[in-house]
């Protein structure tokens, strides 16, 4: 005997991946200059100068043991200092080292902030489409309900109205993602502050807090002057989940953390959930060598100058075709409107006909949309821009 819903979560195609992989092979038969591939989030700006050094100066002045050692679970004093440092300086706030946990990135934080959180099999988790396609598996294999809250497919707000009216008493927590992954939408500041206000009316309804766990891993790629609320001084019960996988481009050397501020209620408890569910799920601590660098790069901040070209580019030049899409303020991703409002036909005819790969939005929990994620060489979104006219003129 085996579990099968284990079986079938492997089991499952990731369409992104595929797409990926798709590209990939074609790539070996037309040549890779005629493939156009905008599938995957994978950072394409190198990681600053100052994290490769720190590594470099790591390796050579300290005692290889410790640097290779074990952590305590939650992470080296000395990075959660410096983390709790910065986030004090840049927000005003009043972290401490205490707070925080250092996770193995965005993923993981949030299933052990998820998984604290479920207090029992009626407990629902609510997020905002469109959304990451883990959060489904994140919260419905921890046992608990996500209740999906539909898109306001015009701003990629969050619309509250649906918000008030899906929340009950079994909600403990609302995911929410800013910059998002797919929209590239930063949730504004009157946004969040209307939706604090229902989570505190309904959580004194119901006699208990309802979290707001903020998924933060683009936080800092953000461009022009907006700003991106942090989320703890508009909402005391809030649970931030961070990752350096995008901001430092470094998704494969895994580091991230929880923040559980003081303010939030059961803060205690909370935090020792955190910890407890990801001691549940094998966690022994974080890369060890990874959290001394980010003790010497929390305050390193990435050169958005190219992907601020590609999102440039390309939403001018898809706009201009007629493409409708709300303007991506922050993160690397475009999600574009399918012209005739079939995303899944769209994709398909894409691909076979230009080597054009996109992700429909129906993994997003937001079908009739097409994710395009512009980490990738200004050149290839040149040369792809024909095959874009192309599709457009086919299904306008
Ligand atoms: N959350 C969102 C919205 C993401 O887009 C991603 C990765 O693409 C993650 C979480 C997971 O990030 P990490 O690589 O830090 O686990």
């Amino acid at each position: 005997m085996y579990n099968k819903a284990m079986f079938e979560l492997g089991n499952q195609p990731s369409v992104i991946r595929e797409l990926f992989a798709y590209g990939l092979q074609q790539a070996k038969i037309v040549g890779p200059e005629n493939v156009f591939d905008y599938t995957l989030g994978n950072p394409s700006i190198p990681a600053p100068a100052k994290v490769n050094q720190s590594i470099k100066d790591i390796l050579s002045d300290m005692d290889s043991i410790a640097v290779h050692g074990y952590s305590m679970a939650g992470g080296f004093d000395g990075a959660r200092e410096a983390i709790a440092k910065n986030l004090n300086q840049r927000f005003g706030t009043d972290i401490k080292a205490a707070n925080l946990f250092i996770t193995c990135g965005a993923a993981p934080a949030l299933i052990s902030t998820i998984k604290a959180l479920l207090a029992d099999e009626k407990s629902e988790i609510m997020a905002v489409a469109p959304f990451f396609p883990e959060y489904r598996p994140f919260v419905e294999e921890n046992g608990g309900n996500l209740v999906v809250v539909p898109a306001d497919r015009e701003h990629f707000q969050i619309d509250l109205t649906k918000v008030e009216s899906l929340i009950t008493e079994h909600t403990q927590a609302i995911i929410i993602n800013s910059p998002n992954n797919p929209s590239g939408v930063v949730y504004t500041e009157a946004t969040l502050k209307a939706l604090a206000d229902i989570l505190t009316k309904k959580g004194e309804e119901y006699g208990h807090p309802i979290y707001i766990i903020a998924d933060e891993p683009y936080r800092e790629l953000v461009y022009g002057d907006v700003k991106v609320p942090f989320i703890p001084t508009i909402y005391k019960n809030t649970i931030v989940c961070y990752s350096w996988s995008k901001s430092l481009s470094l998704p494969g050397e895994r580091i991230g953390y929880v923040c559980v501020p003081d303010s939030c209620e059961n803060a205690e408890e909370v935090y020792k959930g955190v910890a407890g569910a990801a001691r549940a799920n094998g966690h022994v601590c974080a890369p060890t060598l990874m959290q001394l660098v980010i003790e010497r790069c929390v305050g390193e901040m990435p050169d958005l100058k190219a992907y601020d070209e590609n999102r440039t580019l390309l939403y001018d030049s898809l706009t201009e075709m007629g493409y409708r899409c709300a303007k991506p303020d922050g993160a690397f991703y475009l999600f574009v409107e399918a012209p005739n409002g079939d995303s899944q036909a769209f994709c398909e005819k894409a691909k076979n006909d230009f080597n054009l790969l996109v992700v429909p939005g129906e993994g997003f929990e937001c079908p009739g949309f097409l994710r395009l994620s512009y980490c990738v060489s200004n050149d290839m979104i040149r040369r792809s821009l024909p095959a874009f006219e192309k599709m457009y003129q086919a299904y306008k």
